[in-house]
């Protein structure tokens, strides 16, 4: 099939690769034309494991090409997948200006019969407008579906190889059979392609980021409470992830949730309940309390040394807003780096990944070491941020012998405690004894 991924950054680009992998003729556009002339000299702008092999074999064998040209990646593909971003408007709102910027060309350079299909998380009633505005342009016949995207960064390539389910929002036969073709080279051990009507599956995408968001401010929560009756989270988590109704997944304590998909949809879902007069009440709540986490993370580092960081240095552990993936988009890392250079600290921080991008935000503002060890040189603490895999098993004399002072704050619990203590570090984590 011919395919046209409009939008080519972490999701258009992984989908625009995977779909040219199972054989189909895919061109990915994008606005940026500094990004395609970069991806078409072979250079790939983000940092996803295993998407540069993919991308390297598809445009080898002519399967998968860059363009700046809507007009005519429309005009040659049967499939459109609009991939844009749909940021947070101030009021908290999606900002579907993209989406709907690329619709109305759509329409524009239509030929003949097609698909087109939001892949972007875009708030229920989006893929009408979608419709309309291509209508506005066109007397040929198309159909829109709704095509929510699941991946998860770091792991997008597997994810979208190996989807748990294809959701499929549409209410025409024709354009469902075309979506299952589609997909079916992706769903051969079994999981499921759900059809639904084009609402419902705009909400499943919120629904599920939310919920998500929901059981980590959740876990936050129920570690600071720990914290205040002493018991222990670590505990406390497998005690319920033993639970077969409750399962291990996000139930890990730390400094927030962050990334460009929990904050902004959570956000927008909160804004479609009052659009609605349906309260979200409960999200309400998700996002205040993921909103104090990297304050109380900060406010530990404050208490210890007593309100004075004037003269203080940290060494920041983690930049990305997870690990395996160089996007700082909404990274609690920021959050915490700003609280801490108001109060006039000094900053040195290493990512494996994301050093590009914390230059781009924070200039000269901050130091960046070349690693994990000179980061820490006469520093007064530590403070892991990200739980980047290379973290989890330092050589902790190392570390020590290049601190100032020998203290860790841990915001993702990588670290034994006992263990910490015994080697003579002051040791802090989230909810723990
Ligand atoms: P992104 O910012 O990385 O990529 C968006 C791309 O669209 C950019 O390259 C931008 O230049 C391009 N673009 C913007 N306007 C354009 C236009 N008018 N014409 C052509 N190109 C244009 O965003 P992303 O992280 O890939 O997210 C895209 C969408 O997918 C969002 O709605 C997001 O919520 C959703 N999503 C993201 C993830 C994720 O993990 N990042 C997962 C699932 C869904």
């Amino acid at each position: 099939m011919n395919i046209a991924v409009i939008g080519t950054g972490y999701v258009g680009l992984v989908v625009g690769a995977c779909f040219a992998e199972s054989g189909n003729e895919v061109v990915c556009v994008d606005n940026n034309s500094d990004k395609i002339a970069k991806l078409e000299m072979g250079h790939i702008p983000i940092y996803e494991p295993g998407l540069p092999e993919l991308i390297e074999r598809n445009v080898r064998d002519h399967r998968l090409t860059f363009t700046t040209d809507l007009k005519s990646a429309v005009q040659k593909s049967k499939i459109i997948f609009i991939a844009v971003g749909t940021p947070t408007t101030s009021s908290g709102a999606a900002d579907l200006s993209a989406v709907y910027a690329v619709a109305t060309a759509i329409g524009k350079a239509m030929n003949e019969y097609k698909v087109v299909i939001t892949k972007s998380t875009v708030p229920v009633g989006t893929a009408d407008t979608v419709r309309d505005l291509i209508d506005k342009e066109t007397n040929l016949e198309f159909d829109v579906v709704s095509n929510p995207e699941f991946l998860k960064q770091g792991a997008a390539v597997d994810d979208f190889m190996r989807p748990d389910r294809i959701v499929v929002g549409t209410d025409n036969p024709r354009a469902a059979e075309i979506l299952r073709e589609l997909y079916a080279p992706f769903v051969r051990t079994g999981s499921p392609i759900l059809v639904v009507d084009i609402r419902t599956s705009e909400m499943v995408k919120y629904a599920a980021n939310a919920f998500l968001a929901a059981r980590i401010s959740f876990m936050n929560e129920i570690s600071n409470l720990c914290e205040a009756v002493g018991a222990d989270v670590d505990m406390v988590r497998k005690g319920m992830a033993a639970d077969s109704r409750i399962g291990s997944a996000f139930l890990f304590p730390g400094v927030g949730y962050g990334g460009s998909c929990f904050p902004k949809d959570t956000r927008a879902l909160i804004q479609t309940g009052r659009e609605f007069t349906t309260p979200m009440r409960i999200l309400e709540a998700v996002e205040a309390v993921n909103n104090d986490q990297a304050h109380r993370f900060v406010n530990r580092v404050i208490d210890h040394f007593k309100g004075k960081l004037k003269d203080k240095r940290f060494g920041v552990w983690g930049l990305s807003f997870k690990p395996r993936t160089n996007d700082m988009r909404d990274a609690p890392a920021i959050r915490i780096i700003e609280q801490l250079l108001r109060k006039g600290a000094a900053i040195s921080a290493y990512d494996p990944e994301a050093m590009e991008e914390g230059k781009r935000i924070f200039g000269s503002r901050i130091e960046f070491a070349p690693n994990n060890y000179d980061c820490l040189t006469g520093a007064d603490a530590l403070l892991l941020v990200t739980e980047w895999q290379e973290f989890r098993n330092p050589n902790f004399e190392r570390i020590k012998a290049a601190m100032r002072n020998p203290v860790i704050f841990d915001g993702r619990n990588i670290f034994e405690a006992g263990h910490i203590r015994d080697l003579g570090f002051t040791y802090f984590s989230i909810g723990r004894k």
